[in-house]
């Protein structure tokens, strides 16, 4: 019926992106060395910090992160339950014992959830931009442990004049193929106290921690083609900002009210609250050739066992959320069969 086929997510890489990757080739140095070091000069004044240290991955630089923090047996971290299983995995590698808690209708951590969960155990807490919506990095400070801010979902996002990432003790980047800014895999820490900086360095340079070695390089390969997906970022964000503004348009004429959750942030991911079942609607939207997603595969705190009881926000949420494709790379005719699919979401919030 049609010849579309629409991914969740796909990579925006031009010439010049390629030509970059190739010429590092060229020149032989493709392991860690000076473009990874370009790398993270040009990512420390494009979100203006002190301290960046390129890695292998997101979650990488979240096991980096507690390890830095010296995190280990019987220390706790708080997390919200409505992010990727990464995030968690990341806190059990490092022994530490992980305290999941609900979000908020945004599906962000806030101070009263988190005040539950606090005890004097408690090492670090993990609050995540879900989708590139902010949470308040400040207020969560206010308990007196690290805040790690993961970022993945927000590089470049804009916090009332600070990058995403650079409000709390230590934050994180992920450049993965389906992030804002992609090196294939990557990801970066980011940080201003010069000792942790200098802790997380060692230790990402394959340092012995307490328990596991860490090395987690990211290539010069994979820089240059960070470097130069920089130099076109504003491009991805303007042509995201104005993707947003069609989808709202269309949300209005279809009669559903997208904005409330997608106006304020919703940078990476452009999400809607439906409540037909998601297998359903994922099929109709397949015979569209558009692929949709849930926002998160799964909740973690089912992951270890926890009843819903104890989630009701993140459960709701799980059960109403679909993403749509979203992103830059996105051509005008996809944009306008999106636009039009937005019939199919009857009862979208
Ligand atoms: C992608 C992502 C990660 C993990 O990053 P990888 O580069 O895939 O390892 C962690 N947290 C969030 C919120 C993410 O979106």
């Amino acid at each position: 019926m049609t010849n579309l086929h629409i991914p969740h997510s796909r990579p925006w890489i031009s010439d010049q992106d390629r030509q970059a990757v190739l010429d590092t080739l060229a020149g032989n140095m493709i392991a860690q060395g000076e473009k990874a070091k370009a790398f993270e000069n040009a990512v420390k004044e494009y979100v203006r910090v002190e301290h960046a240290i390129a890695v292998a991955s997101g979650s990488s630089a979240i096991v980096l992160a507690l390890a830095a923090l010296s995190l280990g047996a019987r220390d706790e971290v708080v997390l919200p339950t409505y992010v990727c299983r990464s995030v968690l995995d990341a806190v059990i590698s490092v022994g530490a014992k992980p305290v999941i808690c609900d979000v908020d209708l945004m599906g962000v951590l806030n101070q009263k959830v988190v005040s539950n969960a606090i005890t004097r155990r408690t090492k670090a807490i993990i609050a995540v931009h879900i989708f590139g919506r902010p949470c308040d990095i400040v207020s969560l400070r206010s308990f007196g442990v690290p805040v790690i801010e993961d970022a993945c979902q927000a590089f470049g996002l804009d916090l009332g004049g600070r990058g995403a990432g650079t409000l709390g003790d230590i934050g994180v980047y992920s450049f993965h193929a389906t992030k804002c800014l992609t090196t294939g895999e990557g990801g970066m820490l980011v940080c201003r106290d010069p000792e942790l900086a200098t802790r997380a360095r060692a230790l990402a340079m394959g340092a012995a921690g307490q328990g596991q070695r860490l090395f987690m390089p990211l290539s010069d390969l994979q820089a240059a083609l960070g470097l130069s997906q920089l130099t076109r970022y504003p491009e991805f964000l303007n042509r995201r900002n104005l993707i947003r503004t069609q989808y709202l348009c269309a949300a209005q004429e279809f009669g559903l009210q997208a904005e409330e959750i997608n106006a304020s942030g919703g940078m990476f991911r452009f999400t809607v609250f439906v409540d037909q079942p998601f297998g359903e609607l994922q099929n109709q939207y397949s015979s569209f050739g558009i692929s949709i997603r849930k926002g998160v595969d799964e909740l973690l705190h089912r992951i270890v066992g926890l009843s819903d009881d104890d989630f009701p926000c993140a459960t709701e949420l799980f059960r109403k959320t679909v993403s749509l494709p979203f992103y830059p790379s996105l051509t005008d005719q996809e944009v306008g069969a999106i636009r039009r699919s937005f019939d199919l979401l009857k009862n979208g919030l």
